[in-house]
């Protein structure tokens, strides 16, 4: 900002990108190295944030110094802030450090070049974002590339989750590098989710055939095969049951099969993803060597952020607020609300269309509505484009839609609707989710800012 106010020339953000990227290259080998052994990069389509977060607690648990950059923060300030934390660190005596960072799918190879982390995490990878640049293949491509073999006395693990058949090469890749690979993965498909129905896409092996699934668990994750080349899943090194799901949260059974521990967890959020950011923060733990007790004592700590389940009080009740976007994640969040005491659960759906929410909203028809089919005790309709709402719902043959176009007027009307220890599930888009937030953040007497 100084130099381009001294420069008189504006476009600040361009000047501090030029500068970082002359002096990086050093900034990072140094960070690296001042970090490690427990370096860890996290990355994906989904879940980075969560992850980071709980692989960053099971670090501090373990009595490390954490630099991490949370909240989304752009890397380079996470990275620099590392550094500076790694020079006070030093003066004043310190204690062990540790960094963990979330690292975006398309600067992967090349911090990773510099950096050499020990562990790397790799999630998943979904067409969501990625789809309008055509870009899963060549980001993988670069990522395989830029596996390398360990240097002597080096630690070097990629952390990858088995289910996604997109990241296989990544397995293969560090395999033929003889990186050390830690699959995770879930077991199976519970029970009460096993007959959601949602749209899928064709996944196509590395051979370029269709990839076949004896169970499908989450999209395009699952346990799959190819018939054509033989390709698979590999048998994942820590595996997940999920036992319950419940309002409050969901019940995890982790086992890490090479050391054969297994150890029962109840994650504060719903749904699978939770329980596959669980799975992933696991297998790190036992790349940096700590055992599970460690992890069970650190997930409680690890807090819900910005849209992604984030739960507020309000006398008795509970208000729970979920992004969606899109029709895949849409039908994410109602698969999650598959839980036991679904019949007792409030909804409120809460769509705009501009630009951030996108303009068009016939996406609704692609989710599946029908499965909240006797899931709801209240549903209300709210937003710039509740009349679509409540014709997508009537279309999906759901009953007793309450249609307010006043957010606040409708979240009032579900809250008089509720009996003490329910839960109001609020699913909006992104504008909508501002003014949901700064509602319920007056409601409930919470700060109106997150981080
Ligand atoms: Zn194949």
């Amino acid at each position: 900002m100084l130099i381009s106010r001294l420069t008189g020339r504006g476009g600040g953000l361009a000047v501090s990108g030029l500068i970082a990227e002359v002096i990086a290259p050093d900034i990072y080998q140094h960070v690296g190295s001042t970090l490690k052994p427990d370096l860890v990069f996290v990355t994906g389509t989904n879940g980075k944030t969560s992850t980071t977060n709980l692989i960053s607690e099971i670090l501090a648990a373990k009595g490390a110094k954490v630099v991490s950059n949370h909240s989304g923060a752009n890397i380079a300030r996470g990275i620099s802030g590392a550094y500076i934390s790694s020079l006070f660190g030093s003066a004043f005596g310190g204690g062990a450090r540790a960094g963990v960072f979330e690292v975006d799918e398309a600067v992967v190879p090349q911090l990773a070049t510099a950096m050499r982390p020990s562990v790397q995490v790799f999630l998943n990878l979904s067409r969501d974002q990625l789809d309008r640049y055509g870009e899963i293949d060549r980001i993988l491509d670069n990522w395989v590339k830029s596996i390398t073999k360990a240097r002597p006395g080096e630690e070097q693990a990629l952390v990858v989750n088995a289910d996604d058949p997109r990241l296989f090469p990544l397995v293969e890749g560090g395999n033929q590098s003889e990186v050390d690979v830690i699959t995770f993965g879930l077991e199976e498909q519970p029970s009460f989710w096993k007959d959601f129905d949602y749209a899928t896409d064709r996944e196509f092996c590395v051979c370029g055939t269709i990839v076949e699934y004896r169970e499908r668990f989450s999209g395009h994750l699952g346990d799959w095969f190819c018939s054509s080349c033989g390709r698979h899943r590999t048998r994942p090194d820590v595996t997940g049951r999920i036992l319950e799901s419940s309002q409050a949260g969901t019940t995890v059974e982790v086992s890490v099969r090479p050391v054969s521990e297994m150890r029962v967890f109840y994650v504060p959020q719903l749904g699978e993803y939770p329980a596959y950011n669980l799975l992933a923060a696991a297998a790190a733990a036992f790349k940096l060597d700590i055992n599970l007790d460690v992890v069970e004592g650190s997930v409680n700590q690890a807090k819900a952020k910005f849209g992604r389940q984030e739960q507020f009080h309000y006398d008795d009740k509970v208000i729970r607020i979920w992004l969606a976007k899109n029709p895949r994640g849409l039908d994410e969040i109602f698969k999650a609300l598959i839980v036991k005491e679904a019949k007792r659960q409030h909804l409120l759906f809460v769509l705009n269309s501009d630009v951030q929410d996108g303009k068009d909203v016939s996406w609704i028809y692609d989710a599946n509505f029908e499965s909240l089919r006797g899931r709801y005790r209240s549903l209300a309709v709210s937003g710039f484009r509740a009349s679509d709402l409540s014709l997508r719902a009537t279309v999906a043959g759901l009953e007793n839609i309450e249609t307010c176009d006043d957010i606040g007027g409708a979240m009032r009307a579900s809250l008089d609707a509720m009996d003490g220890g329910e839960y109001l599930e609020i699913i909006a888009s992104y504008t909508a989710m501002l003014e949901i937030r700064s509602i319920v953040a007056k409601l409930t007497d919470t700060a109106p800012f997150w981080k």
